[in-house]
């Protein structure tokens, strides 16, 4: 809106007759209006940002939102007729091109217009490499970086160059001629429209000219960071030659690497950055068998590697040996909340903890741990237990399995006491009330209103998902006040790093988690099509509550069912309760924006998701 400085009036000092001052204020307003139309329409781009970089290789469109004033416009972008929602919003769907890719939005209204550009850039799938002589693309070589290995351990390597030559590699000082193939395999496809679309996978096109080749290490072999280098020639024997950034160590001396963890939590992976997989406290100790570039691969067992970032772990000094503890004793205690079940392990060495509720159980992996087992005590003043059992699987892996006494399971926490021994805690059952309006009476309820002090996803007129989530989180609140329970927040109007936010949670002894979050789709997908109510959850002991958030959600907001997932979301992690994840709707879409601001669609959704949890409370009630 154009400024209107000029009409400076100090109403406080110059104190005119309210009279005066009426016929002023209507000048001023008159003014405005005048300076409104004259300045004709305006446009608002809220996605894309100018300079964007859209790197979802192969989809053919995108999409492009935000606000027209007045919304009595016509909007046209790339020549196309847009339409415009009642508060001007919009949003389109495009095709999009490879490379610089302009979009052309031209606002008329009545005989004023205004034409707004913003450029993208879409990134070009990989393709092959042209030209006359034989060449490899450098940045293209791999390993990226450097590698330490053990005998056994393969080394894979890669490039890309001309199609249809003849590729090698060697390991300097190591090996020499070691044949290389080509692939033509695809690019990497895109995710997007599998995961949130109908289901189908994207995927550019073959890619020729991409070059693999392994060699597996032998007994003997030694090596102290050996470059890799490759060779390609044609049938002229014209040759191109390259080094890949990353060199080979081969660790031969026997002696064990031993680390230990240095975060609170730590998550450890299935592979270089693959999955999150096990998840670890401080002072852990590891066995690091190799590197490839920044993470570590750490043995667990026999049968079992996991890998982990640099920056997560401290070596201890050399020479430092594993532990390898004897479990002769389990012992279970009764508190007030939970019952706790401790490993008297006196060391700290990794464990995952697998939880199924059919039957309701907890499956605890200890790895480097041997079973000397004489003694399990049972508090017999509890009977949230009903069974512990150990077996030894393989040489390494001890494991105890608790069957639970527990129509639904309601959070556990895992880790060391102050001895180093592992324990277990168990939430029991909190006291659910009989009756619909006293089921939560005795429960508290942690609400996380997400973002901040990030935005989250930003509407089309400039609403922020932040502000959003706040919003739908105290309508939330109020209900579950009217219920008699209790109410946490893990931020108001200021927020915490997510970090940070996921350990308030974990340590807030809270019996349900319920994050609140507004939706938007990754580029590429059709928003037209891909839009309304979605649930998360990551644990089996979330998916009975989020399932059932889910089926109010829909039932009570008609909105497009937009999937029920497992995923694994930062705030769906603690496992000290049931924790959702909720999307009600679309920031990005006019018509659900508009539901978003307004505060009936609010209650609606509020009124949803408490039902849900007094219905799912009452189920589970001992
Ligand atoms: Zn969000």
């Amino acid at each position: 809106m154009a400024k209107v400085g000029f009409v400076k009036f100090d109403y406080e000092s110059s104190r005119p007759n309210p009279m005066t001052r009426i016929c002023l204020i209507l000048f001023h307003l008159f003014l405005c209006q005048q300076i409104n139309l004259y300045a004709g329409p305006r446009i608002s781009i809220i996605y894309p940002a100018e300079n964007d970089t859209i790197n979802a290789a192969a989809i053919d469109s995108n999409f492009i939102f935000g606000q027209v004033t007045p919304a009595t416009s016509h909007l046209f972008i790339n020549q196309q007729s847009i339409k415009l929602y009642e508060n001007g919003a919009f949003l389109a769907y495009l095709p999009l091109e490879y490379g610089n890719f302009e979009y052309a939005c031209l606002a008329v209204d009545k005989s004023d217009s205004i034409l707004a550009r913003r450029v993208v850039y879409y990134v070009p799938p990989l393709g092959p490499i042209s030209g006359d002589t034989v060449c490899i693309d450098t940045s293209s070589a791999m390993p990226r970086g450097d590698l330490e290995l053990w005998p056994g351990d393969l080394i894979n390597v890669g490039f890309q160059g001309s199609p249809g030559c003849t590729a090698s590699f060697a390991v300097h000082g190591l090996v020499a001629d070691i044949p290389m193939t080509e692939t033509n395999q695809r690019g990497p496809g895109y995710w997007g429209e599998s995961v949130f679309g109908s289901g189908a996978v994207i995927r550019p096109e073959p890619i020729p000219g991409l070059y693999r080749g392994s060699y597996m290490i032998q007994p003997d072999d030694s090596a102290v960071g050996a470059a890799i280098r490759f060779q390609l020639f044609d049938q002229h024997a014209d040759t191109a030659r390259a080094v890949a950034p990353g060199a080979v160590t081969i660790d031969t001396s026997g002696i064990p690497r031993v680390a230990e963890t240095k975060l609170a939590l730590t998550v450890l992976r299935t592979g270089p950055r693959k999955s999150y997989y096990y998840f670890l406290p401080k002072g852990v100790i590891l066995w690091i068998t190799g590197r490839q570039g920044r993470d570590y691969r750490v043995r667990l067992s026999e049968t079992e590697d996991a890998w982990i970032e640099d920056y997560k772990i401290r070596f201890l000094p050399r020479g430092t040996p594993l532990p390898h503890p004897c479990i002769r004793l389990v012992r279970t205690t009764s508190l007030k909340r939970k019952e706790r079940v401790t490993v008297y392990s006196e060391n700290r060495l990794p464990f995952r903890i697998v939880q199924s509720t059919m039957p309701n159980q907890l499956k605890v992996l200890l790895y480097g741990m041997t079973a000397d087992t004489d003694w399990i005590r049972h508090d017999s003043r509890d009977r949230l237990i009903r069974r512990i059992s150990w077996e030894q699987l393989g040489n390494r892996v001890y494991a105890l399995t608790v069957d639970l006494n527990q129509k639904h399971p309601w959070g556990y926490d895992a880790g060391f006491d102050e001895n180093d021994n592992f324990f277990l805690d168990i939430k029991k059952t909190p006291p659910i009330g009989r009756w619909k309006r006293s089921a939560l009476r005795n429960m508290t309820i942690l609400l996380d209103p997400g973002h901040e002090p990030d935005t989250g996803a930003i509407g089309p007129t400039g609403f922020m998902e932040k502000d959003a989530n706040l919003l739908l989180a105290h309508a939330v609140a109020k209900r579950l006040h009217k219920r008699g329970a209790a109410v946490t927040f893990t931020r108001l109007a200021e927020g915490l790093p997510l970090a940070e936010r996921l350990s308030l949670a974990m340590a807030s002894d809270a019996d349900i988690l319920l994050s609140l979050h507004h939706n938007a789709i990754p580029a590429g997908l059709n928003p037209f099509k891909n839009r309304g109510t979605s649930t998360y959850y990551y644990h089996p002991q979330s998916y009975e509550l989020a399932q059932n958030i889910h089926n109010h959600l829909l039932q009570e907001l008609e909105l497009p069912n937009f999937g029920f997932y497992w995923d694994n979301l930062a705030m769906c992690r603690p496992t000290q309760m049931p924790a959702v994840l909720i999307e009600p709707a679309f920031m990005m879409h006019p018509e659900e924006e508009l539901k978003i601001r307004s505060e009936k669609f609010r209650n609606r959704c509020a009124k949803a998701i408490v039902d849900a949890l007094v219905e799912f409370v009452r189920l589970y009630r001992e």
